[in-house]
């Protein structure tokens, strides 16, 4: 059965006394390693001490493709490894959107991260033109392809999906809880043929504007397996809740 994860993506936000006040309001109940919150990347050490007391893991909401070297302003997965981080998010809207990132590029990305040892969430998503051309699933299941283009897996753990409608990313709509479940049944039967019996493992996130009013309902969905979460991650007691959703 897939496990159920609330993802916190902070992107460029939070002040390090946010930080601070965050983590002594954050109050979690039954953690199973499956809160996990990517800030900044130059607040990964500090996130890392104080999360640590939570059980909260941590990861970053990029990653280079490539080992070492003369990459100037990459994130590097070793020395992301080397702190303690845990996951990366791959694909994000906002990357694909602001910088241009491509599939291929992306799923450069996944690979690394998995042969590294972290654990890549690749986001997908489509916008709202395209959901208005009737290409969703089309659009949805081509960036899965090519993201996980020679991925080969040991077990579910080691990746995790996240359907993120773009339209839906910030702007406080959210799919209803039928639209994404639509998505998300071909992620998964999608998964299920390219992994064989890991693939109804693999956890599969929803993103787009989830909040403590409208978590339980999504995640009531029968292929909904957690939150990646931006605003509403960003106050502990919102947090909690969504957390606590997850139970
Ligand atoms: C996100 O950043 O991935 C996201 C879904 O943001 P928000 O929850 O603010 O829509």
């Amino acid at each position: 059965m897939a496990k159920t994860y609330m993802v916190g993506n902070w992107k460029m936000n939070q002040s390090l006394a946010d930080i601070e006040n965050f983590f002594s309001d954050l109050k979690l109940s039954h953690n199973q390693n499956n809160y996990w919150i990517a800030p900044q990347t130059l607040h990964i050490s500090h996130v890392l001490k104080l999360a640590g007391d939570k059980g909260v893991l941590v990861g970053s909401q990029n990653i280079s493709d490539q080992d070492h070297g003369a990459f100037t302003g990459e994130i590097s997965s070793d020395s992301l490894m080397e702190l303690g981080g845990h996951f990366c998010l791959v694909g994000h809207s906002e990357r694909r959107q602001y910088y241009n990132e491509s599939d291929e590029f992306i799923n450069k990305k996944v690979l690394k991260a998995i042969e590294k040892g972290l654990v890549p969430i690749l986001c997908v998503g489509e916008t709202l033109a395209e959901r208005d051309a009737g290409k969703t699933i089309e659009i949805v299941l081509g960036q899965i392809k090519a993201g996980l283009d020679s991925v080969q897996l040991n077990n579910e753990s080691e990746l995790l999906l996240a359907y993120e409608p773009v339209w839906a990313i910030g702007t406080g709509k959210t799919a209803t809880p039928a639209m994404a479940q639509e998505v998300h049944g071909k992620i998964r039967e999608f998964l299920a043929e390219r992994f064989g019996e890991i693939g109804p493992d693999i956890s599969i996130l929803y993103g787009g504007s989830v909040k403590p009013a409208n978590v339980s309902e999504l995640l009531a969905q029968a292929d909904i397996n957690g939150g990646l979460v931006g605003g509403a991650s960003l106050k502990a007691a919102d947090f909690s809740a969504l957390c606590d959703a997850t139970n």
